[in-house]
């Protein structure tokens, strides 16, 4: 009778916890998705580029702005794919297999210059913010890294300590008796806290670019899907979803969307699932008591965690894995118990919003940039795209510009592999996160 009693208070509880929660971006609330209309096609474009993303969008703005036509074709709403979803979280993104694995793949010359290239992403997101008079909250907070297990922590040192060999990133180890001055939680033995990060509103960013990129000229058409691209003599013949015209270039920028237009590059990106909670607005003492530095969080569990104070600071955002693919109540109570977790300070904190989106994965854990079958292309950002995406655009623009050095980048000409049979689904994946769940709850 007493547990019964108990139960019911604590699901009573738990339903309050959810009660009122948003299906949607906590983002979307100050940069709302609007309702558009999409502009007349034209009959002949020079260069169309597919998806309104990051990607897409920083292309389209070198593209327009040396001149070109453009129709940037957006299957959706403006922003319908991850570059409104994201964390806002903006890093180098150094490569999963560590710097030692990148050796043992490409050398140590290339590895330096993939290294080093990537630490210059976050300066380059803030020039463009500036140059384009982006105003999106952007910050250069900082990261910290936490170690999940004791032994997390002594492989993370020795990964600085190549980090810092190959790059001299400015970072440093944060002893388990030191953590408190980063994150408030006795969770974790340790971390990384690197400055060069930083955190920035994606809806903001986003609206930002479109405008930027409209203002150079291009044009940007929502609800218009690409079905069918086929090469003439001089040109593409592009069907979509609401009429055909001729391109003379076409730029792929789909990432985790990628569909059966563009077979060849479904059957190399993997997209998997990725959501965010946003808590209600939290006292100013608990969040400075839990975030005191401000910065921008993971950690070393397998099943990958991020999380960030909002840019205005009131809430806590926290993301990882999506435990369902079309359900955002399920992925809101996994991703709570992985906060609670860190923070279990905020057990009796309401969830405001829960969201998700596609990040696309490559299968040699790099992102690939260059020109298929003569279609250029930018995708795998392997869930860091919120810089490499806008950078990679970039060059993408300006290597179709045959623009030399301005479009050269350390990730050229790397193959982009796929795996036998696999046709883009990723079924498998399923699975294994299930398998690190338990791994990491197991303390494995
Ligand atoms: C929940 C979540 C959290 C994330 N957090 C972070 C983070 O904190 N930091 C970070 O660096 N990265 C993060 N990412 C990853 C980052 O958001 C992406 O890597 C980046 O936005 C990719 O940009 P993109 O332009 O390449 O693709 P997208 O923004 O996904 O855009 C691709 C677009 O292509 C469109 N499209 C697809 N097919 C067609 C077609 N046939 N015709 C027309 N249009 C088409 C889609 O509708 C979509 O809008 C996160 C992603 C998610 C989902």
């Amino acid at each position: 009778m007493h547990n019964a009693a108990n139960g019911g208070l604590r699901s009573a509880a738990l339903k309050d916890v959810f009660d009122r929660m948003r299906l949607a971006p906590y983002w979307w609330d100050a940069a709302p998705r609007v309702a558009q209309s999409p502009p007349p096609l034209p009959d002949q474009v020079d260069v169309l580029v597919i998806g309104a993303g990051y990607t897409g969008l920083c292309a389209a703005l070198v593209l327009a702005k040396a001149g070109r036509s453009v129709l940037v074709c957006e299957a959706g709403f403006l922003g319908a794919g991850a570059s409104t979803r994201n964390g806002g979280m903006l890093g180098p993104s150094f490569h999963k297999l560590g710097v030692q694995g990148l050796i043992a793949h490409y050398g140590v010359d290339r590895t330096h210059g993939i290294l080093k290239e990537s630490i210059g992403f976050v300066a380059f997101v803030k020039d463009l913010i500036e140059d384009e008079g982006i105003d999106c909250d952007f910050r250069r907070t900082g990261r910290f890294r936490a170690a999940s297990r004791r032994g997390h922590y002594d492989t993370m040192a020795r990964e600085l300590e190549s980090q810092v060999a190959a790059t001299g990133i400015e970072a440093e180890l944060v002893p388990r008796e030191q953590v408190r001055e980063e994150i408030g939680t006795d969770r974790f033995f340790g971390g990384v806290r690197y400055t060069i990060d930083g955190g920035l509103h994606p809806g903001k960013y986003h609206d930002g670019l479109v405008r930027s990129v409209i203002s150079a000229g291009a044009t940007v058409a929502s609800h218009t899907e690409v079905t069918g691209i086929r090469k003439a003599p001089a040109s593409f013949i592009v069907t979509t979803s609401r009429g055909d015209f001729s391109a003379g270039e076409v730029v792929v920028c789909t990432n985790g969307y990628t569909g059966s237009a563009t077979p060849w590059f479904k059957r190399r990106v993997l997209p998997i699932r990725s959501s965010l909670i946003a808590t209600e607005e939290l006292d100013a003492g608990l969040i400075d008591r839990l975030m005191p530095t401000g910065r921008m969080y993971g950690d070393s569990r397998r099943v990958m965690a991020y999380y960030r104070p909002s840019s205005d600071g009131k809430r806590i955002l926290f993301g990882g894995r999506a435990a369902s693919a079309d359900n955002p109540v399920v992925n809101a109570r996994k991703l709570r118990l992985s906060m609670l977790d860190v923070f279990p300070e905020l057990k009796d904190v309401r969830i405001s919003h829960s969201w998700s989106g596609l990040v696309a994965y490559a299968f040699d854990h790099v992102p690939h940039l260059g020109c298929q079958d003569g279609l250029w292309y930018a995708m795998g950002y392997c869930g860091s795209g919120v810089a490499r995406a806008s950078y990679f655009g970039t060059k993408l623009g300006h290597k179709i510009l045959g623009n030399g050095e301005a479009g050269r980048t350390a990730f050229d000409d790397i193959p982009m592999p796929t795996k036998p049979f696999y046709t883009g689904n990723p079924w498998f994946m399923a699975p294994i996160i299930q398998w690190h769940r338990l791994l990491d709850r197991l303390g494995i």
